[in-house]
């Protein structure tokens, strides 16, 4: 099976054309929702968060999220273990799912691929990307954000020039119409490759 990754900045729309590859019958996996559901379902995940976090980790019996996000964002070596407790478990229910799929190829969004040299899990990789301040207005839109939070977010991840650099395909976002289109372009292209093989 095929398994292409899909990745993007904050609010490049990585779910929103990832919706639209489903649309076209494309099976698709979400690894960060994945990873969020596990935290929430798996009493072994839930175990190493509190003994990594603290009782705080979960509020209401649910993730709380805000904690562990303050938590991580300026500690990379918390961000280390939090990822080795979480990982290798979306890796085996990924594996699980890509069994049961039934297509040409798969389709996972993953907001980070290159940034953790995770490049060789995927035979291609499609970089969605939209301009910054466009970006900035929907994260702030969807999340209640601040500005200045969000350009803090942006300047933590690789580059979109990077990402580009590094990827086989590549989506503009700022407009849904012309992402749309691209995105048919972009399936028909892997559809074609496959083809080839
Ligand atoms: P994140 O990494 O921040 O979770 P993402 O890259 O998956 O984000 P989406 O959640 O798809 O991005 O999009 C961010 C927000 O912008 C959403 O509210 C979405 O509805 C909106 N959005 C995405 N693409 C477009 C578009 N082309 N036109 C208008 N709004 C859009």
């Amino acid at each position: 099976m095929i398994v292409v990754g899909l990745t993007g900045g904050i609010g490049s729309g990585k779910t929103t054309v990832l919706n639209y590859f489903k649309s076209l019958g494309v099976p698709v996996y979400i690894a960060d929702d994945e990873a969020k559901a596990l935290m929430h379902r798996s009493k072994v995940i839930r175990r190493k968060l509190i003994h990594l976090f603290g009782e705080e980790a979960y509020k209401d019996n649910a993730l709380n999220k805000a904690f562990l996000a303050s938590k991580i964002f300026n500690d990379k070596g918390l961000l280390e273990k939090m990822n080795a407790i979480i990982h290798p478990k979306v890796a085996s229910h990924f594996k699980r799912w890509l069994k049961k799929q039934d297509a040409l190829y798969v389709i996972k969004e993953a907001a980070i691929i290159f940034e953790n040299n995770l490049e060789h899990q995927y035979h291609y990789i499609i970089t969605v990307i939209a301009d910054e301040d466009i970006r900035i207005q929907r994260v702030i839109k969807r999340d209640q954000s601040s500005e200045k939070k969000i350009k803090a977010i942006i300047n933590n991840q690789l580059s979109d020039a990077e990402k580009i650099r590094k990827s086989d395909f590549v989506i503009v976002n700022n407009d849904l119409l012309v992402a749309k289109d691209q995105a048919r372009k972009v399936h028909e292209d892997i559809l074609k490759r496959i083809k080839r093989k």
